[in-house]
């Protein structure tokens, strides 16, 4: 269940994740965290690799790019690398698929602009293993609270609650001092529902992270692709941008699959291809969604506070995770 809260009128709008049951075999939030994600791609890596050969080499830094070939030759693309040993080692690939991260090496390497803005405020994230009970009646497994004092997002995680306060430029000096002002700000929000009293002795934990929306203009130099947060960043409302590295890798893997039979020589197109595809989705899905976000519209609405009735194929529309996902399960079908 997806709810959008209104504070303090209470007006709330709850959108049901079998709403996509004709779309999706599987309409629910699953929260798969990362340590249970890795383990599962690393006992697959394994099984699929020959014997004897290591999936994945471990303490390994890119260093340098070498030779990096135009995709319709048949050299391959070199890249040195430093591990244990004194000096690089070289190290080469018909591909080299640049997950490397926001700051990537491989980017700058290439010479590939980041362009886009940084967000003039950080995100504050909050952990509280439990919230006043007045509190949790109100929410649902995610909840998208809107108060004139800001936004708040609201995400039942197996142990915890995890909220994501968004303090505007002028609060962060406070917001990052201690945790008196996100106390405050939970009061303040959460005032029809329960005393100050309440929040006052919860434990708390917090952090915070700085966030961006910048992307590169191109997927792919030579034999170089670029994926996840070394090719996109975006607010994370919503998990959009890791999602979208996921599919996008997901899709590249399987159209490097696809197109390694025979002799291969279908494969620099069809990478290509793939470059471009998900380089387009990146501005028109990616790009697009999160600047909506950001700019405070909500989808959901309509004029009167109803669900507009355009909701549910708009955002099958946009949301290339789902459509990808249901173009996927219609080929398996
Ligand atoms: C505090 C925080 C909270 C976040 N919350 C959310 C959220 O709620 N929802 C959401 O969707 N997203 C969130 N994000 C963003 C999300 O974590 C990223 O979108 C996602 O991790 C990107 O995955 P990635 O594999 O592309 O890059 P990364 O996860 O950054 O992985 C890059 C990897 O490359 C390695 N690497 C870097 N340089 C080299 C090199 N030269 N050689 C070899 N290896 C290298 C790094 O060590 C790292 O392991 C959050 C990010 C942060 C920091």
């Amino acid at each position: 269940m997806l709810r959008h809260l209104e504070l303090p009128s209470g007006q709330r709008r709850d959108h049901s994740f079998a709403g996509l049951k004709s779309h999706t075999q599987h309409p629910f939030r699953l929260h798969l965290e990362q340590h249970w994600l890795c383990q599962l791609l690393l006992e697959r890596l394994n099984q699929l690799q020959p014997a004897g050969q290591p999936a994945v080499l471990w303490g390994q830094e890119l260093m340098a790019l070498g030779n990096n070939p135009a995709p319709n030759r048949r050299e391959p693309i070199e890249v040195w690398v430093m591990g244990k040993a004194p000096q690089p080692q070289k190290l080469t690939a018909r591909w080299l698929v640049a997950a490397d991260g926001a700051h990537s090496t491989v980017r700058q390497l290439l010479q590939l602009p980041f362009e886009g803005h940084d967000l003039p405020a950080p995100v504050l994230r909050l952990m509280l293993a439990r919230l006043p009970e007045a509190v949790e009646e109100q929410l649902a497994g995610l909840t998208y609270i809107r108060h004139p004092l800001g936004t708040l997002s609201a995400l039942r995680m197996r142990a915890d609650w995890r909220l994501i306060l968004r303090p505007t430029a002028a609060e962060v000096e406070p917001a990052l001092a201690d945790e008196q002002w996100a106390r405050q700000r939970l009061i303040q929000i959460f005032s029809s529902y329960c005393e100050s009293s309440a929040w006052q002795s919860l434990p708390m934990a917090r952090d915070h992270y700085r966030i961006g929306q910048r992307c590169v203009s191109v997927r792919q130099k030579g034999r170089c692709l670029l994926i996840g947060d070394a090719a996109h960043i975006t607010n994370t409302r919503g998990g959009l941008n890791m999602n979208f590295g996921l599919l996008e890798g997901l899709d590249l893997a399987e159209t490097l699959a696809r197109s390694s039979h025979g002799d291969g020589t279908d494969q620099p197109l069809a990478v290509e291809a793939w470059a471009v595809l998900w380089q387009e989705r990146t501005h028109s899905v990616l790009m697009a969604r999160t600047s909506q976000l950001l700019n405070g519209s909500n989808p959901l609405a309509g004029g009167h506070g109803e669900l507009r009735p355009d909701y549910a194929s708009k955002l099958l529309r946009q949301a290339c995770l789902l459509d990808l996902i249901a173009a996927r399960e219609r080929d398996a079908t």
